[in-house]
C-alpha cells in the first residue's frame, strides 16, 4: 500500500465512515485510520432520526434491509415518572452501533476505501500537506485529513484544542437487555436524578439502555449495579425495566469526561466532523444524524477542493465553517437549554405539565432540534 493519499479519515465511526464512502463513490482515494476492527458496540441510545435516511439511500446505504426497527412515538417521563407520549414528527429507528458503523464499513470497503487499524497519535500540516503518524510510528501522507475521531482523543491535547483542559462533567452508561414487552415502535427519554436515559430496540430485537449521568451523583454510588438501584430505578419506568430486563452484556459499556463545549470546526486545517466538531446533548436523540450530515457537507467541499483548482484551502475551510455553523449552531444552543431544563427538578416538572396539556408543543421542542430530512 502506497502512503500517499487524496484524503485520511483520522477516525472511523459514523462521520468518518460516511466521508470515505461519499469521497470513495467521487473517486478520491482515501484511508481511514481506526482504531479497533469492526464491528464492536459504543456507548450510544441507538436511536436515528430519520433526517439522514434520504442521504444515506444516495450512497447505497439503506437502514430498512439492516432490519432496523421503525421508531415514531416518543414516551418522555420526569424522575417521579410524570410521564407524556406523542408521535414523533418525523420519527427514525432503531440500530445498534455494532450493526450500524459495521454497515458502512461493509460499504466503505465495497467503494475501495483503505483501512488502518492503529491509533493515531500526531497530525502535522506543513507544505500545504499533511502527514499523520500512529502509535506503531507509521506515517502517512494527504493534501486534506478529516478529523473524525469522536468526543476526545489525545489529538486534542497535541492541537492544544480549548476544551481539553476544560473539566467535563458527565459519564455515559449502555447496556443491552433482553426485554420482549417493550414496544418496537417507542423510544423512550426517563429522566433520573443527575441524568436520564433512553430505551429503543435495536435490530437483534435487544433493547438498549444508555445513559447521561453527572459525576456528581454517580461518585456517591461507585459503580453501575449500585447506581442503578439507588438512583436510576427512583424513576418507576427504569424501576419496572431494570426489574424485568435480562442483561446481555457482561459488563456496562461507559465513558468517561463527556464535553458538551463548543469546539472549532477547523483546527490547523484539519476538517472535523461528527463528536470533533460538536456534541449535541443525547437527549435530542440527533448526535448520529448530525455526525453524518456533517460528513456530507465536509466531503461536498472536500470533493470541491481537490477537483476544482479555483476552490482554494482557505475557502474549503470558510465554506465549511458557515455550512457548519449554519445547519449545526441553532439546533446546540436548543439542546443546551433543553439539558438546562431537564436537570432541574422543579423545572422539568413544570415543563412536563405543559407538554402534557400540549403535545403539540414537545413536538414543536423536538424539531427545533432536529433538522430536515436532507435533500440529495
Ligand atoms: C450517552 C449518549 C447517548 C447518545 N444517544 C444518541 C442517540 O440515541 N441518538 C443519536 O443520534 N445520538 C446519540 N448520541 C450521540 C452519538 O453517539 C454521537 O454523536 C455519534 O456517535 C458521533 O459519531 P462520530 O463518528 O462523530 O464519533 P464516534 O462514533 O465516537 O467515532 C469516533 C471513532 O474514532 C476512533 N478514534 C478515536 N480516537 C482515535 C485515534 N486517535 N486514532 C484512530 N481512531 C480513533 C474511535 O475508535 C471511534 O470509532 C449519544 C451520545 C451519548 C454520549
Amino acid at each position: 500500500m502506497s502512503n500517499n493519499f487524496e484524503v485520511i479519515i483520522v477516525g472511523g465511526g459514523l462521520a468518518g465512515l460516511t466521508a470515505a464512502i461519499h469521497l470513495s463513490k467521487e473517486k478520491n482515494r482515501v484511508l481511514v485510520i481506526e482504531k479497533k476492527t469492526y464491528p464492536h458496540h459504543k456507548v450510544c441510545g441507538e436511536y436515528v432520526s430519520h433526517e439522514i435516511s434520504p442521504y444515506l439511500e444516495s450512497l447505497d446505504v439503506s437502514l430498512q434491509t439492516s432490519k432496523a426497527v421503525a421508531i415514531d412515538t416518543l414516551t418522555l417521563s420526569t424522575a417521579t415518572g410524570k410521564s407524556v407520549q406523542t408521535k414523533l414528527p418525523l420519527g427514525g429507528v432503531g440500530i445498534s452501533r455494532y450493526g450500524f458503523d459495521n454497515l458502512l464499513y461493509q460499504k466503505a470497503l465495497k467503494n475501495k476505501v483503505q483501512f488502518v487499524f492503529e491509533t493515531v497519535k500526531n497530525i502535522h500540516f506543513e507544505d500545504d500537506a499533511f502527514e499523520v503518524l500512529t502509535e506503531n510510528e507509521q506515517k502517512y501522507e494527504a493534501r486534506i485529513v478529516i478529523g473524525a475521531y469522536g468526543k476526545r482523543s489525545s489529538i486534542d491535547k497535541q492541537l492544544k484544542r480549548e476544551f481539553i483542559n476544560k473539566k467535563s462533567a458527565w459519564l455515559g452508561i449502555k447496556a443491552h437487555y433482553e426485554f420482549p414487552t417493550f414496544q418496537k415502535n417507542h423510544v423512550a427519554l426517563h429522566n433520573f436524578k443527575g441524568g436520564y436515559g433512553g430505551l429503543s430496540k435495536t435490530e437483534t430485537g435487544a433493547v438498549n439502555f444508555c445513559y447521561l449521568a453527572s459525576y456528581e451523583s454517580f461518585q456517591k454510588e461507585k459503580n453501575v449495579d449500585s447506581f442503578n438501584e439507588k438512583v436510576v430505578a427512583k424513576n418507576p419506568f427504569l424501576y419496572e425495566f431494570l426489574k424485568n430486563a435480562k442483561p446481555m452484556f457482561d459488563e456496562s459499556l461507559s465513558i468517561a469526561q463527556i464535553s458538551f463545549e463548543q469546539k472549532q470546526v477547523v483546527e490547523n486545517h484539519i476538517i472535523m466532523c461528527g463528536d470533533t466538531a460538536g456534541l449535541i446533548y443525547p437527549l435530542c436523540g440527533n448526535g448520529m444524524a448530525m455526525a453524518i450530515h456533517s460528513a456530507k457537507i465536509a466531503s461536498e467541499n472536500i470533493h470541491n477542493f481537490l477537483s476544482n483548482k479555483q476552490f482554494s484551502r482557505t475557502e474549503l475551510e470558510q465554506q465549511y465553517t458557515r455550512s457548519w455553523n449554519a445547519t449545526f449552531k441553532k439546533r446546540l444552543w436548543m439542546g443546551r437549554q433543553l439539558q438546562s431544563l431537564m436537570m432541574n427538578e422543579h423545572l422539568s416538572n413544570l415543563a412536563l405539565t405543559a407538554v402534557t396539556k400540549s403535545p403539540a408543543l414537545l413536538r414543536k421542542l423536538i424539531k427545533s432540534t432536529h433538522g430536515k430530512p436532507i435533500v440529495c
